[in-house]
């Protein structure tokens, strides 16, 4: 059993998520999709910026707490292409916000959970970001990002 779902063990659990901070979505072509989210959902984009580690541009719309990250990539090799060459346009990730991160990552480690990111790196909107393998996440890219701002 993974070490996760022992009940014990989830007591001891210091992280705490707070809230959605944001849902990372793939998409092709961001000036399209950007459209759909301000023309027909009605939402600003208030952000563009390009995350040059993660091979990918992004755009940002505030919907109450939670936002919504669209994510075109800038290189055919890169992470969104390959996403998006296997399951299409979509739901790419759920990030959720934490409020230590170099605290939480081996924390969540230990539990079992295997992690992409051993140490927080630098995301968009200046975020502090991990990533969380979905392999033991049931099914799901997971990011756990600090705002340092
Ligand atoms: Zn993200």
């Amino acid at each position: 059993m993974p070490k996760f779902l022992n009940r014990e063990i989830i007591s001891y659990l210091k992280m705490k998520a707070t809230h959605i901070e944001h849902i990372g979505i793939a998409v092709k072509n961001l000036e399209e999709s950007i459209k759909y989210y301000e023309n027909i959902l009605g939402f600003k984009c208030y952000s563009v910026e390009e995350v040059k580690d993660q091979k990918v541009k992004t755009a940002f719309f505030k919907v109450g707490q939670t936002k919504i990250e669209l994510l075109e990539s800038t290189d055919s090799e890169g992470p969104i292409s390959k996403f998006i060459e296997k399951k299409g346009e979509g739901i790419h990730h759920l990030a959720f916000a934490v409020e230590d991160l170099s605290e939480t990552l081996p924390e969540v480690e230990s539990k079992g959970i295997q992690l992409i990111d051993k140490a927080p790196r630098k995301g968009a909107e200046g975020l502090s970001i991990a990533f969380l393998h979905p392999k033991s996440t049931f099914g799901v890219l997971t990011e756990l990002c600090e705002d340092k701002n």
